[in-house]
């Protein structure tokens, strides 16, 4: 099968490491123009700049997924420095685990923010596009959370089980309005990226760290995942993946 992915321009959201990170040179490397989108736009610039030096194309953009304006910006900007869009990685998120009794209303708030509204955002911006030109694909990624509960896991479970319930609906509506989009859901379990950063909780922390330094792996493995995914041909959507170490019992 040949690869379709090259030439094909990607916007991905939380690019500025791990998984994103991963993916966007990932997909540079087999053809496609990358459009990074996060917050720090110094690891942005850093990791363009990498790509650029390997011959791929890649350009960034600093983006708050939580704000719809900033979401709009990045898919002109693909738009206008590349002249099409093809596809939209959902992937920017936060995980800061704790007991719902430690009662961290702030993190519980930012997760739905990042995680839920993010994603909304995502798609709001991305959707006339891909409607008018009866073609694209959005990919976002989930977690093994939003599959199965577990104890610290109440409220980034349920963001990320949204993520499973929207994505699969595009699907379905997709499907039955004839707009030819395609969608992929990503489910991970432990990938060593930055993170567990956001776990402020700390015998959430110890445990969290405990089990990735045993068992994580790279997010070079999600990375293929999603190349996999876009390499489909165009009448076929790979709509689920879930992802993690062999010996993770998740
Ligand atoms: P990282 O912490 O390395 O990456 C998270 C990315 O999200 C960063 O690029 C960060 O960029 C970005 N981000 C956070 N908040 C915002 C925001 N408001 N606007 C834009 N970007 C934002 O972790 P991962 O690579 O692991 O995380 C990627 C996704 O994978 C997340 O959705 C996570 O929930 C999911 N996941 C990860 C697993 C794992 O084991 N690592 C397991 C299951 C799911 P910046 O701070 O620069 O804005």
């Amino acid at each position: 099968m040949t690869d379709n992915i090259q030439g094909k321009v990607v916007i991905i959201t939380g690019a500025s490491s791990g998984i994103g990170e991963a993916t966007a040179k990932l997909l540079a490397n087999k053809g496609a123009k990358v459009v990074l989108g996060a917050r720090r736009a110094e690891n942005l610039k850093r990791i363009a700049d990498e790509i650029t030096q390997h011959g791929g194309q890649a350009i960034y953009q600093e983006l708050d997924v939580t704000q719809q304006s900033g979401n709009d910006a990045i898919v002109q900007l693909a738009r206008d420095r590349f002249g099409r869009l093809d596809v939209m990685f959902l992937n920017a998120g936060l995980m800061p685990s704790s007991p719902l009794s430690a009662l961290k209303t702030d993190e519980w708030h930012r997760m739905v923010d990042v995680n839920i509204t993010g994603v909304l955002n995502g798609v709001a911006a991305v959707l006339p596009t891909f409607i008018a030109q009866k073609s694209g694909h959005v990919i976002a990624t989930s977690s093994v959370a939003g599959l199965k509960a577990y104890p610290g896991g109440a409220v980034y479970g349920g963001t990320k089980w949204f993520v499973r319930e929207f994505m699969e609906v595009l699907r379905m509506e997709s499907a039955l309005e004839g707009t030819n989009i395609r969608t992929a859901t990503i489910y991970p379990a432990a990938i060593n990226t930055e993170l567990l950063g956001t776990i402020t909780d700390k015998a959430s922390l110890d445990q969290m760290q405990g089990l990735y330094d045993k068992l994580g792996i790279s997010p070079d493995r999600i990375a293929s995942v999603v190349a996999f995914a876009i390499g489909q041909p165009a009448d076929t959507t790979i709509n689920e993946f879930t992802v993690g170490p062999a010996n993770q019992p998740w």
